[in-house]
Formats: C-alpha cells, sequence, structure tokens
C-alpha cells in the first residue's frame, strides 16, 4: 500500500494519544515501524539514555522517496485506507501518528532506501520543519536518528528521568521484543559493554536465555496447545516458569496477543491461578505467553499505545489458557523438579553423583544468571503444620546423589534437602543456645591472630558482643588485629577462622533479609557447620534429622530461604503416568 492521508472520518475513528513521552516510547514506535516494514536487523544505539540521541537502524523494505515526506505528516499511514482495515490489522502501528510526533519535538534524520531505487534518500526535519534533503548511497532500509529531544518544550523534558533510569527503560523494551520476535536481531548499543543482543534464529527458548539467562530458560517449560475459535482457531505457545521460579511480584508475567504485547488484568489472572496450590502465598508464577487469535476476535483500538485490547469472547481466552497452563504444570513439573540441580551458594562446585532412582537427565550447569531477573526458589504446597504431620509418617527409602534423602508419605513422595534442612535444625538451636547463653565452645591450644581491615574492624566494633555471645572467644590485640582463643564447637572442625571472616566481612550471597546481624551469623555458622550436599549418610543419621527437622519450629525452609522439603503430590504421579 503506498502513503495516503488518512480520512478524517477514519483518523477520528482511531484513539488519539500522545506517542513520545519518552525516548522508551520513542524506541517503542520506531522498533513496531521496522517490524512493520519486515525488518529481520535491527540495531538501537543511544547516547546518554536516548536522551542526547537514539538511533534506529533496520534492513526493511524502506520508504520510497517521493513518499518520506508525506510519512511525517499527521495521520500519514500506508497501513490503513478504509474503515475496513481498521476491523483486521494485522500491523503494530496504524495510527500515521508516530512519525509526525517524534518530528514535532526533535530534530530528526532519515535515510532510507527502497529496492527499486539506486540510492538513498536523506532528510533532516527540526521540530517537524524541513531542514536538508538529498540523495545519498545506502543500503536497503531505514536508519533514523533523533536528537534535541524536546530541546524546544522545557515542560515536557521535566518529566524525564535521569539518564541510567531511561537507559534501562529502553533495555526492559528491548528485552519484551527479543521475547516476541525470536525470527529479528535485536541489537540494543552493540559497541558498548551495556549490550543486549539476540541472534534472531529463532529459537524462541534462546530469544528468552537472553533475557532471563541460560539457567532460568532452561528451567521453563514450553507449553503449545490449540483449540477450535472463531473462524480459526485459538493457539497459545509459550514458555512458563516452574513451580520453583516464582517473583514476588507479577512483572514478568508477558501476554501477547497475535505478536503484540498487551496489558490484561484478566489474562494475567487466569494465568497465575493456574498455579494456585502449587506456589506460596503473595508469590507469581513467570511466563511468556503467547496467543494468536482471529483477528475478528479482538479489538486492538481500544488504548493509544495499543496495549490493550477488547476480546470478543474473553471468557473462552481466559479458560484456554488457565487449562493450558495447569495441563503443562502437572505434565512437566515432576520432571522439571528432578533436573534440578541448582543451588549456587552450597552445591555449586560439587559434581553430583548420578541418581539411583531416576535416569541421568541432562545436567546443565550454567553459569549466566541474569541478577536483576534472578527467580526465588519455593515450594510445592506444603504449609508448615501438614508438613510437621506429614514428616512424622514419613518412611525413608534412601539418599540420592548424596544430597536428598527420599522418602515415602501418605500422600506422595518426598525429597529432603540435607544441607538445608541440617541448616534449619542448627540455626534454630544457636539461637536458642544464644538466648541461654548456652553456646558450647571449642578453646584453641594455640590462639590465633587475624589482621582485620578497616571494614572489618568496623564490624566487630559494633558487633562484638553478639560474636561473642555466638562462641566466638575473641579480644582486640592491638590496633589492627584480634586474637581468637575459641570457637563455636559446631564448627570447630570445619575451618572456623572462614567463617569468622565470613560473618565480619558482612558480605553475604543471599537475598535474604535477617533480622538482625546475630541472627544473620548464626545463619552463617550453621551453614558451615551443616552436613554438606555430598556427604554420604547412615539411615540412623537421616532419621535423626527428619526428627529433628520435624521439631524445628520452621521446618519448611532453611534460614536463606531455600526449601527443605520438597513433594511429588501422589495425584500428580498418577497424573504423569497417565493412570488418572
Ligand atoms: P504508522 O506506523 O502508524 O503507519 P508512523 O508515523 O509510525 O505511522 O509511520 C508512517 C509511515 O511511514 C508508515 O505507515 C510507513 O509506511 C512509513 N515508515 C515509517 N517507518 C518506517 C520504516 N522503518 N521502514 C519503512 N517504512 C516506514
Ligand atoms: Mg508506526
Amino acid at each position: 500500500m503506498a502513503i495516503n492521508i488518512l480520512d478524517p472520518k477514519i483518523s477520528s475513528l482511531i484513539a488519539a494519544g500522545e506517542v513520545v513521552e519518552r525516548p522508551a516510547s520513542i524506541v517503542k514506535e520506531l522498533i513496531e515501524n521496522a517490524i512493520d516494514a519486515g525488518a529481520s536487523r535491527i540495531i538501537i544505539e543511544t547516547i546518554n539514555g536516548g536522551l542526547d540521541q537514539i538511533s534506529i537502524s533496520d534492513n526493511g523494505s524502506g520508504i520510497p522517496q517521493k513518499e518520506v515526506l508525506m510519512a511525517f505528516e499527521r495521520f500519514s499511514t500506508s497501513k490503513v485506507q478504509s474503515i475496513n482495515d481498521l476491523h483486521a490489522i494485522q500491523t503494530l502501528g496504524f495510527r500515521g501518528e508516530a512519525l509526525y510526533s517524534i518530528a514535532s519535538v526533535s530534530q530528526v534524520n532519515i535515510i532510507t532506501k527502497v529496492a527499486a531505487n539506486e540510492l538513498a534518500f536523506q532528510v533532516t526535519l527540526n521540530d517537524g520543519h524541513l531542514i536538508d534533503s538529498s540523495q545519498t548511497s545506502y543500503p536497503e532500509g531505514t536508519t533514523l536518528t533523533i536528537s534535541n529531544l524536546f530541546d524546544n518544550f522545557p515542560a515536557r523534558k521535566k518529566f524525564l528521568k535521569s539518564p541510567k533510569s531511561e537507559a534501562l527503560k529502553i533495555k526492559t523494551l528491548i528485552q519484551k521484543f527479543i521475547i516476541s520476535y525470536p525470527f529479528i536481531s535485536f541489537k540494543l548499543n552493540p559497541q558498548t559493554n551495556n549490550s543486549l543482543m539476540s541472534n534472531g534464529e529463532g529459537d524462541f527458548r534462546e530469544a528468552i536465555s537472553v533475557v532471563y539467562g541460560h539457567e532460568n530458560s532452561n528451567q521453563m517449560i514450553s507449553i503449545i496447545d490449540e483449540i477450535e475459535f472463531g473462524n480459526s482457531g485459538l493457539a497459545l505457545t509459550g514458555f512458563i516458569g516452574s513451580i520453583f521460579q516464582h517473583k514476588s511480584n507479577r512483572t514478568h508475567i508477558y501476554i501477547y496477543i497475535n505478536d503484540r504485547i498487551i496489558n490484561s488484568r484478566a489474562l494475567s489472572y487466569a494465568f497465575e491461578q493456574a498455579y494456585h496450590g502449587f506456589m506460596p502465598s503473595k508469590k507469581f508464577p513467570i511466563g511468556i505467553l503467547k496467543l494468536r487469535i482471529p483477528f475478528e476476535e479482538i479489538d486492538v483500538n481500544v488504548h493509544p499505545a495499543k496495549t490493550e485490547v477488547r476480546l470478543v469472547n474473553e471468557n473462552k481466552v481466559f479458560s484456554m489458557l488457565q487449562k493450558s497452563v495447569r495441563k503443562a504444570l502437572y505434565s512437566e513439573s515432576l520432571v522439571r523438579k528432578i533436573d534440578n540441580p541448582r543451588s549456587p551458594i552450597y552445591f555449586g562446585n560439587k559434581k553430583q553423583n548420578p541418581s539411583i532412582f531416576w535416569p541421568i537427565q541432562s545436567q546443565n550447569h550454567p553459569t549466566d544468571v541474569a541478577n536483576d531477573l534472578s527467580f526465588g526458589f519455593g515450594k510445592l504446597d506444603i504449609y508448615e503444620t501438614s508438613l510437621k504431620r506429614s514428616l512424622s509418617q514419613l518412611r525413608i527409602l534412601g539418599q540420592i546423589s548424596s544430597t536428598y534423602i527420599v522418602c515415602e508419605g501418605h500422600d506422595g513422595l518426598y525429597l529432603i534437602d540435607q544441607h538445608a534442612s541440617h541448616e534449619r535444625v542448627l540455626f534454630e538451636d544457636i539461637i536458642n543456645r544464644n538466648n541461654k547463653n548456652d553456646m558450647e565452645i571449642q578453646n584453641f591450644l594455640d590462639p590465633f591472630v587475624l589482621d582485620l581491615e578497616e571494614s572489618q574492624k568496623e564490624f566487630l566494633l559494633e558487633n562484638m558482643d553478639q560474636m561473642i555471645s555466638l562462641g566466638f572467644v575473641i579480644q582486640e590485640f592491638g590496633i589492627d588485629s584480634i586474637i581468637v582463643r575459641g570457637v563455636p564447637k559446631l564448627i570447630s572442625e570445619r575451618k572456623p577462622i572462614d567463617t569468622l571472616l565470613e560473618i565480619i566481612n558482612n558480605k553475604s550471597l543471599t537475598s535474604i533479609k535477617f533480622e538482625s546481624v546475630l541472627e544473620k551469623s548464626a545463619a552463617t555458622i550453621a551453614c558451615h557447620g551443616s552436613v554438606r550436599a555430598g556427604d554420604k549418610l547412615e539411615m540412623n543419621q537421616m532419621e535423626h534429622l527428619l526428627v529433628q527437622l520435624q521439631l524445628a519450629e520452621n521446618s519448611n525452609n532453611c534460614p536463606h530461604g531455600r526449601p527443605t522439603v520438597v513433594k511429588f503430590d501422589s495425584k500428580a504421579i498418577e497424573i504423569s503416568f497417565g493412570r488418572r
């Protein structure tokens, strides 16, 4: 379709709105244009979070020279010509407002070339006024460069955030595009060390791993489902988090309808509900869900930023989504959980022995965890009281990978993490003993002198009493050292000075916030004092640990928040084997 100016009757039908709010909204519009132009490679470069410059290059179809200026006029679009077109929109843009709006508040340079022309056409506009145009040589596609954003609109400049925060908004946006379009290669600031790049080879899981890291994306469950709907069908594809990959908010639920990311409380809620009973309360699943819905079943033209849709049959979509997710969770969750050999903090370098109960799964040991997106750990629907009851009825079957105790319970199979459980038991013991001033101490024959750095000294100055009450027999020694005469008995055979150092360095790998320095230190001592993953346990040791865990006040988590017990519900096992 050639570019034409929309009939006012049509343009007034189209929801108007400000498209240019901040650099990220410009980037969004320009990327959508590039996608609409059929680009397979899009490069985004920004200076100063886009506040100084945004440049977007694509290898799409380009704009014919005689249409370039028209593209910057209001309501000029090549995507809609008649009212009928509005009902079956397949492109991302269609309001013909983006280039117009962007050009009216900045300086824009466009270089664009179509296949049919020998040369590219280059135009510069400032606040909407043409200041330069010429022909030039350039590869097929379009590059738009935006600078001086809001320079003549100080009121709007005020609403911009810091370059850092604008840059983050752009990055988050590109992450969404990467997930949405695995067949397009996106490169954000490729020349910098803060780049984000996808290969565009079409592998959905690969695209997800760019955003979430390999480890997380490998744990996600693939989902593919389709039902009859409207004239064609309703299809759902995507990747959803396992029940262990949860977050404390909804920001990692992405829902797409026909490749467009949308905000839908209803669908997001349907997704969350599918995890009901699988997750601790106040936790939210993660997922990337792509729905393909017949165009006549939706009306995208509700919101100016096109992020909301009105569905003709919302309930049907809602229930399909929920059922598919539930099905995927049931059928995959068992396998996923077994293939989940992670905990960088405790089992990091240990090679695990193959399981005697299950065939060896491909063991991924990914190194790349997107730190700002790293997932929390969770557990099945085990609640404290019922867990305690269940623990008392378990029959121990054995130990696997020298790490987990395997048990049969009346309602399913239980795996108990020996380290996490022991850590919990010791932690509570230390806190209790500390309260009663009853820590067992091992005195050294030869006292040990420890030289301290400034920050370590500061920590000790503040917390000397706590360290002593936890069982460290320490005294100041000169200005830069302490003398250690004894340590908690619990760790006396386990490099106790390292434990002490870990405590006074006051840096910990855990994200859990402890109530006090005392609790945090107790957790460190418990961690160092407990059985490790990889330690072989005798039957009586396992029995003993289980009893202690059952007696613990809070038996379902280690002090760092990891689960101690994972249950494989009998029903889920039956479903997995097709018995139900
Ligand atoms: P809309 O995308 O809603 O049609 P825009 O103002 O974003 O409106 O763009 C106006 C027109 O300019 C588009 O319809 C399209 O024909 C053309 N256009 C914009 N960007 C590109 C691009 N990167 N490649 C090819 N054509 C483009
Ligand atoms: Mg557009």
